[in-house]
């Protein structure tokens, strides 16, 4: 890392761009906002001139005035208004990892103190709770008792075969705890030997990405690749796309990382999982994190093939080439209103497959889109895929004793 907080190799990036504009096209961000100050090859640009701030002699060797303040506060306020969704990256003929790029330039900005004040939040949050919403880190596990039968332990063992790291979302939303309730009820009928972290989890990390606070990062790292390894287990699972791209990019763990999708379609292979008739017409939403994060599309698909009369209808733009819902990129907590338009597009595309529900695998976009439809009163239902699954599941059997 060099002292603008840039890699070299990012810089000689974002010096290589051609103006190309193939990534301007694909932004969900810049199209909700109708701005090209949002587009990803302006933010190159802006990346370019921050840099040239500092370095007096290469700007006046590139005939290039550095930015005044004004330019530089838009800037910043730009940055931080994309979804992180990677769709730019996908384009590029280059080879250009914007995403990284993103994420480098929001920790150089916060480095400058240049940044909208939710960060502060954020951080604040962190610090004090150990998870992006300040809540009680204690009472991660709640959730457990919105199970149709808690067992006794509370999934709180001190060893287990795999450890299900909930995430901030999945724990603190009660819209989005409906998530985890079917995930454990699902491999508790599949007779899985999990645990949960409780209170001993700390958030992932992935709202310090976004953020630009990856100097937080190093200790929650240690903290939870502590507790997993303490549990003895040789699995990690996720259903917070996020939190299993932290894992996979970020954690260099000794365990094996899955996503829920993944276990559960292991498990369903080995005829873990029943499964009853479900006659029902749906569409998948790839999430940005899942998709072009971690590449896992096949196997959601495969778990909604299973589903005895259940009808899949892809949507126009699917798999790599999937829509962000708006949720990502810390954007809800910067700009509502824009993550607000995003998931309006997004909505949009899904109604247009004439699919009665809008299936996706993230707490994030079961979120972010379920607010959309309530609030415009759109008939649709929109569902995490282990829910989904949880509907399907054919007479769950108790644990063995
Ligand atoms: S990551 Fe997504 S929202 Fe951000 S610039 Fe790229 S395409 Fe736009
Ligand atoms: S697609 Fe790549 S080369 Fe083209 S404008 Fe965007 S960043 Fe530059």
């Amino acid at each position: 890392m060099s002292r603008t907080g840039f890699r070299l190799r990012q810089m000689l990036e974002a010096g290589a761009c051609t103006r190309c504009r193939l990534c301007a096209e694909v932004c969900p961000a810049a199209s909700a906002a109708a701005s090209g100050g949002l587009a990803p090859l302006t933010r190159l640009r802006g990346v370019e001139t921050l840099l040239l701030r500092d370095r007096r002699l290469l700007s006046r060797l590139l005939r290039r005035r550095p930015p005044d303040p004004q330019t530089l506060e838009r800037f910043a306020e730009d940055a931080f208004r994309c979804t992180l969704c990677g769709r730019c990256e996908t384009v590029c003929p280059l080879g250009i990892r914007l995403k990284e790029l993103w994420a480098a330039l929001r920790g150089e900005l916060v480095r400058r103190k240049r940044f909208p004040a939710k960060i502060e939040a954020i951080r604040r949050h962190l610090e004090e709770s150990r998870n992006v919403f300040g809540e009680d880190n204690a009472e991660r596990a709640e959730w457990v008792e919105e199970m149709r039968r808690p067992p006794d332990h509370g999934f709180r063992k001190e060893r287990a075969e795999v450890v299900y790291f909930t995430g901030c979302v999945a724990a603190y939303f009660p819209l989005a705890q409906k998530i985890p309730v079917a995930f454990a009820e699902i491999l508790e009928a599949a007779g899985a030997d999990f645990t949960l972290l409780g209170e001993e989890e700390w958030c992932c990390g992935f709202p310090m990405l976004g953020a630009g606070l990856m100097e937080m990062f190093a200790a929650f790292r240690e903290h939870n690749l502590a507790a997993v390894e303490g549990r003895g287990a040789k699995r990690a699972v996720f259903a917070c796309p996020s939190c299993y791209r932290m894992w996979r990019e970020h954690y260099g763990a000794a365990v094996e990382l899955l996503s829920a999708p993944e276990l559960l379609l292991s498990l369903l292979r080995a005829g873990r999982i029943p499964l009853k008739e479900l006659p029902l017409a749906v569409t998948y939403h790839d999430p940005c994190d899942l998709g072009r994060g971690a590449g896992v599309y096949e196997a959601p698909r495969e778990l909604l093939r299973a589903i005895p009369g259940l009808r899949l209808v892809e949507l126009a733009h699917h798999g790599e080439d999937c829509l962000c819902c708006g949720g990502g990129g810390n954007l809800e907590m910067v700009d509502p209103e824009l993550a607000a338009r995003i998931a309006a597009a997004k909505i949009e595309e899904v109604l247009a497959t004439g699919a009665r529900a809008v299936v996706t695998a993230c707490q994030q976009c079961v979120r972010v889109m379920t607010g959309h439809v309530r609030r415009n009163r759109v008939p649709l239902e929109v569902l995490d895929i282990v829910q989904l699954l949880r509907r399907a599941l054919a007479e769950p059997k108790r644990p063995p004793d």
